[in-house]
């Protein structure tokens, strides 16, 4: 059964209303709701746009907010803050609406809906660009790349930039370039006193270190400005498929490949079933740097076992972006665990290769993201981001159609969890499931007791909690 640790017990608790177990829809709790005024669209159940502003990636998620604002602007979003405050309600906040443990949505409660918000403009001469909150990764890459110009963002590419950024942002350039949140010079964001404040390396430089990392605890971001670097257009990367009796010798070559190359070569692993329903292995690499260079780097891997398909090529760094696409479609079932693995022992391989074997969907892959480069070497107090080092973010996604399936892919996913756990080292906040509450400090570390603390200074009294929460001081 899916534990949805969100539904139960949050909600819209007017203080004309009480006691809070009386049904949520009284008049007077109606009344109360149509006086939130934007210049967006306020929703509510039953009216069109409704049911489709509330649906996340995570098909499993089905919560029902009272209201659903879509905010155009920062001062949309006040008055959400200040509406919320007033009435006592639990808010959420959307921007991609990625997030497996689907934090974007409330139940009963305002969710501040900003996927609509999506300008961005690129600053050429300073290498640099703004994006508001409901911009996604493909958009922003179109946008910069038409420039020749990039930034680290992600590997799926309908994934909301902001959320990405809050939480982190592993992707392709993090070698080279850092994480997103190394990234971003500065923030507009919304406080929970319903302050609009500039954050950056002068104006409330511990905000600005705190939502390097820190997800959405701080405030709402209605602004992000990045910096920006030359790049591309094009770089030389694919996948290479292996049938399964390999996977082992594969994945000790690629463990030290992976480790082997310059900060410009990232190669990603990891098991899926291929479009004709074969289990393989793959390897993944993209090389980052002048094409020109790409195949002596490259040569190792390819030369490597005997592949059932190598598709290198020189690409489009967009068609890189996308590369996963196939692998995550939206409004599934999922259900998902994470965790940092130091080292791809052949310990942590020998459960992996019994566990894929008993896979009950064949929708879900198991992935390796390897975290290396400037990514790793940035000191780990530099911003909020926790668990820096050469490592690799390991993903069990469950994937699949059928409700009735639940209990059997949730299951193997918790055995399959509970065997290689105690084989971690930390975990990245953004991939932190829906019964993941617990592991919050898990994924901070060191940097856990400063972030309580500036979050009892921003928002002492957890105005902001539907995130993966970090409770004030
Ligand atoms: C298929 C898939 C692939 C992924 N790949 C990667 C990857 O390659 N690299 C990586 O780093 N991560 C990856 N992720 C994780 C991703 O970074 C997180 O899911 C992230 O939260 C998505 O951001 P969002 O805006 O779409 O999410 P939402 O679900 O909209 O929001 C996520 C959280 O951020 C908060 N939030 C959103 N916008 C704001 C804002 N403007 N101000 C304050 N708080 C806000 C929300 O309240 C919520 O708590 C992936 C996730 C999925 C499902």
């Amino acid at each position: 059964m899916f534990l949805d640790t969100k539904s139960p017990n949050l909600g819209y608790y007017p203080t004309c209303c009480l006691p809070s177990f009386l049904p949520l829809k009284t008049n007077c709790m109606q009344t109360e709701l149509r006086q939130l005024k934007i210049n967006g669209t306020v929703l509510e159940a039953g009216d069109a746009g409704y049911d489709n502003a509330r649906k996340v990636w995570n098909g499993m998620i089905d919560r029902k907010p009272a209201l659903i604002a879509q905010c155009t602007s920062a001062d949309d979003i006040r008055e959400c803050v200040r509406f919320a405050k007033k009435n006592n309600m639990i808010v959420s906040v959307k921007g991609g609406g990625h997030n497996v443990a689907g934090n974007a949505v409330c139940e009963a409660g305002l969710m501040i809906d900003l996927s609509k918000m999506k300008e961005i403009r690129v600053d050429i001469a300073n290498k640099t660009a703004t994006a508001e909150p409901g911009v996604i990764l493909r958009e922003f890459d179109a946008a910069t790349i038409a420039n020749g110009l990039a930034t680290t963002g992600g590997t799926v590419s309908d994934t909301g930039l902001a959320g990405l950024t809050l939480g982190g942002g592993l992707g392709w350039l993090m070698g080279k370039y850092g994480i997103t949140a190394d990234n971003l010079l500065s923030a507009e964001m919304v406080l929970a006193n319903g302050d609009k404040v500039k954050v950056d390396k002068d104006n409330h430089p511990d905000l600005y270190w705190a939502i390097r990392g820190g997800g959405g605890n701080f405030g709402i971001v209605s602004k992000f400005e990045y910096q920006l670097y030359s790049f591309g257009p094009n770089v030389v990367a694919g996948m290479i498929l292996y049938p399964m009796d390999q996977a082992k010798a594969v994945m000790q070559f690629y463990r030290d490949y992976a480790r082997s190359v310059p900060d410009e070569l990232m190669a990603y692993s990891g098991f899926i079933v291929s479009p004709d329903g074969l289990p393989v292995t793959f390897v993944l690499p993209a090389w980052l740097g002048d094409v020109k260079d790409a195949e002596k780097h490259l040569a190792p891997i390819r030369a490597f076992g005997t592949p059932l398909a190598d598709m290198i090529a020189e690409i489009p760094y967009t068609a890189l972006q996308s590369i996963l696409d196939a692998a995550a479609p939206a409004g599934i079932r999922r259900y998902w665990k994470s965790g940092y693995f130091t080292e791809l022992s052949d310990e942590l391989l020998d459960i992996v290769l019994k566990y894929i074997a008993t896979r009950p969907s064949p929708m879900s892959p198991v992935l390796f993201f390897h975290m290396r480069g400037v990514a790793a070497r940035t000191a780990t107090e530099a911003t909020a981001f926790g668990n820096r080092r050469d490592q690799w973010d390991s993903d069990i996604i469950s994937q699949w159609l059928d409700a009735a399936d639940d209990e059997k892919n949730i299951s193997w996913t918790r055995s399959f969890w509970k065997e290689i756990e105690p084989l971690t080292n930390g975990v990245y906040v953004n991939h932190l499931g829906s019964d993941d509450d617990t592991r919050v400090a898990n994924a901070y570390g060191a940097n856990f007791e400063r972030l309580k603390a500036i979050k009892k200074k921003y928002d002492p009294d957890n105005f902001f909690k539907m995130n993966n929460n970090i409770k004030p001081a």
